[in-house]
């Protein structure tokens, strides 16, 4: 007899092999084997008809074989054609085969298959089905409950997962295993015990269809854990933050007052709430490490500005690091023209400057002249040396790597306060479960007067309509960008077909100035160009994707985005906020290459019916999951045992209540909840 403690290497078949395999994905011994979860079920209990049969839902039937036939085509197949009582029929296709299966196969027989049902030249086919030869005696694949199917790992087999995890089963019986939730949720909720069963073996009268759509009060249970786990961690990272020393700014209004006036427009109800927030932040003494969201266009920027000023009136340096040269390039002329007016000094670091530029900015930023320093990745670089840093502002485009900001932090006078900006909204679900060790906060509104950017798709074939309608724009003394998006393995590809587009519309659009911004050209030249379509001495801006973010150019008020299917939802909503800056009627042409696909179809879709960022930020999350949006950086996420926060999101208030009660109890509780749901690797992130 087993106990839970012991190795997985003390199993019977369970080799050094498949135990460094598991190993791998955090199973060291039995109890670990229990919580390797079935990431869906098969339903072997009932037999379905052949009328019922739905094209790529696997099914279970029970036929007779007509005919048995080998051929010789490109790859040798064994065919067996088989039919029910009414003559209706399902063709089995095998790939791999001997003489032996061929022979066990007999007309007249009865067989029962599993799996998923296709649709050839034929009618309904199986390929390769688990199948049982009922007339030679072979036992009912019939069950009584849902059949677990386990993620698999390396190549270990199903069959191998599934006798191991009930080998665990089994021990669990006379096992006790400790609960972390036994005395937070009494009574309300099943033991821990009882859930794992169930999730692995269904009984017969449970509530199948909950159970496949992952809805079973068990498995409630088990994400509402898993969730706790990893937003626990999270927690205890930002009570940990709270435990530091940090600079505290007295606030001032001085030079805020000064900028109001200044201004020419009336902070939105949203931007001061976010103002307050973070004022509130700065005048306590340990760092603030706030995420300020906000729509495309909803007015970011000011709201840095001000916190810059509190940084300033209490004799402390700003750092802003944008994650492009360009987007470093219109900080510098956004942030200068709100602060040098007040008399503020602005320094200005990017890997591109020269010696002598770069050597009078670090001595500006080491002797503490310039009060606010704007950059790109540069100012991460040893040689940078603050005088008093005492704010960082991070502006993240839309990778959100949060949680690697740090060797800035660590250049600065105690730890910095931080306000992470982001280019679009996230997801409320993912900033509940991925960023619950930051504090946020939301510019849900955008500032009056805003006309809503009309949305069009167009197909390819179409262009020369574009082309007129670009005219008509510029005669209006609109402005135009054409973003190309091909996605070319390199930048001298993708270069060279914006190079075409741009001779294209050259050739069609006589008498206007239209020209070609890519990333292979030097600095200077794209801050040159982008500088002259600012100032309206360029019609049409023919661009690959590095126009994407930041950029504000009011006056332009069309935007066309060639190959827009290739894109996904974010980055086309960030594209399409370029326009729509202005007092001018905006139209966004999404032009495509059919055939579309479901995915792409309904991208454009959502794009035209709607300009919220934040419900595009939703609509993309289900569409490409929390491991494509979040990046590598938080695997952990992505990766979960059993929960999803797609799926789940529904979910996180309890999560969130459960966390909380969690921290009131002792660290010892609190680590076993992140040890058992977070694998070593995974929970060292959790550390740092
Ligand atoms: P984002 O949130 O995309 O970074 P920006 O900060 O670039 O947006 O602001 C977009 C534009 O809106 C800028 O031209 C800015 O001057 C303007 N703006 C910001 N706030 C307001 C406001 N309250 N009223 C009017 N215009 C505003
Ligand atoms: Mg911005």
């Amino acid at each position: 007899m087993h106990n839970l403690s012991d190795p997985i290497i003390s199993l019977n078949g369970l080799g050094p092999k498949a135990q460094d395999k598991l190993n791998n994905i955090g199973i060291y011994n039995l109890e670990h084997l229990l919580f390797h979860l079935p990431f869906r079920y098969q339903n072997k209990t009932k037999f379905t008809s052949l009328d019922d049969a739905q094209v790529g839902a696997e099914i279970l039937v029970q036929l007779t074989i007509d005919r048995i036939e080998e051929v010789a085509t490109r790859q040798r197949q064994l065919l067996c054609y088989l039919s029910d009582e009414n003559n209706r029929t399902l063709l089995l296709r095998f790939f791999h085969f001997n003489q032996y299966h061929k022979q066990q196969l007999v007309r007249g027989d009865i067989i029962q298959c599993f799996g998923e049902i296709k649709i050839g030249r034929e009618g309904l086919e199986m390929h390769h089905p688990e199948y049982r030869l009922i007339s030679k005696g072979q036992a009912n694949l019939l069950e009584t409950t849902l059949s677990p199917v386990y993620p698999l790992t390396g190549n270990l087999h199903q069959a191998q997962l599934k006798k191991w995890i009930n080998i665990a089963l089994k021990t669990l019986k006379n096992s006790s295993l400790s609960d972390n939730f036994e005395n937070l949720a009494k009574n309300s909720m099943p033991t821990l015990k009882q859930a794992l069963e169930t999730l692995h073996h269904p009984k017969e009268g449970e509530n199948l269809e909950q159970i496949a759509e992952f809805k079973h009060i068990s498995q409630q249970r088990l994400i509402i854990e898993e969730l706790c786990a990893h937003q626990l961690s999270l927690l205890k990272l930002k009570n940990e933050r709270k435990s530091k020393i940090s600079n505290i700014f007295k606030i001032s209004k001085l030079l805020s007052k000064r900028l109001s006036e200044n201004l020419g427009f009336k902070l939105t109800n949203a931007q001061q709430r976010s103002v307050d927030e973070i004022n509130t932040d700065l005048a306590l003494n340990h760092p603030m490490l706030r995420l300020l969201q906000g729509d495309v266009g909803s007015g970011k920027t000011i709201v840095a500005v001000f916190a810059c000023l509190q940084a300033i009136e209490n004799g402390f340096q700003t750092a802003i690091m944008a994650p492009t040269e360009i987007l470093a390039n219109q900080h510098l002329h956004g942030f200068s023209n709100y602060l040098e007016p007040l008399g503020v000094k602005v320094a200005f670091l990017t890997g591109s400057q020269n010696t002598t530029e770069r050597a009078e900015q670090l001595d500006a930023i080491q002797s503490g002249k310039a009060q606010v320093i704007i950059g790109t990745h540069a100012l991460f670089q040893e040689s940078v040396k603050f005088n008093k840093l005492g704010l960082v502002v991070i502006d993240e485009q839309h990778k959100f790597g949060v949680h690697q900001r740090l060797s800035l932090v660590q250049k600065a006078h105690n730890t910095p306060h931080q306000l992470v900006m982001t280019a679009t909204p996230i997801p409320r679900s993912l900033t509940m479960s991925a960023y619950a060790d930051l504090d946020t906060s939301i510019i849900d509104e955008l500032p009056p007067g805003r006309m809503p950017i009309k949305t069009i798709a167009l197909g390819s074939e179409r262009k020369d309509e574009v082309v007129q309608k670009i005219k008509q724009v510029c005669k209006d003394n609109n402005q135009v960008y054409w973003v190309c998006t091909l996605i070319e393995e390199s930048e001298v590809l993708r270069a060279e077909s914006a190079t075409k587009t741009h001779q294209y519309l050259q050739e069609n659009l006589p008498g206007l100035s239209i020209v070609l911004i890519h990333g292979r050209m030097n600095k200077d030249e794209k801050s040159k160009i982008m500088h002259q379509f600012a100032n309206g001495e360029i019609n049409v801006l023919v661009a690959t994707t590095v126009i994407e973010v930041g950029v504000n150019v009011p006056n332009a008020s069309l935007m066309v985005i060639e190959n827009s299917e290739r894109l996904g939802l974010a980055q086309l909503h960030q594209l399409r906020g370029r326009v729509g800056r202005g007092a001018d009627a905006s139209i966004c042409i999404l032009m495509y290459q059919s055939p579309l696909s479901a995915n792409a179809t309904e991208r454009i879709d959502i794009l035209r019916q709607t300009n919220d960022g934040f419900l595009i930020a939703n609509k993309d999350l289900e569409l490409r999951g929390p491991g494509e949006i979040l990046g590598t950086q938080q695997t952990g996420i992505a990766d979960m045992k059993i929960a999803n926060i797609v799926r789940d999101g529904y979910l996180l208030k309890q999560v969130r209540f459960y966390s909380e009660q969690f921290l009131q109890l002792d660290e010892g509780k609190q680590y076993a909840l992140i040890m058992r749901w977070i694998t070593a690797d995974k929970s060292q992130y959790a550390n740092t």
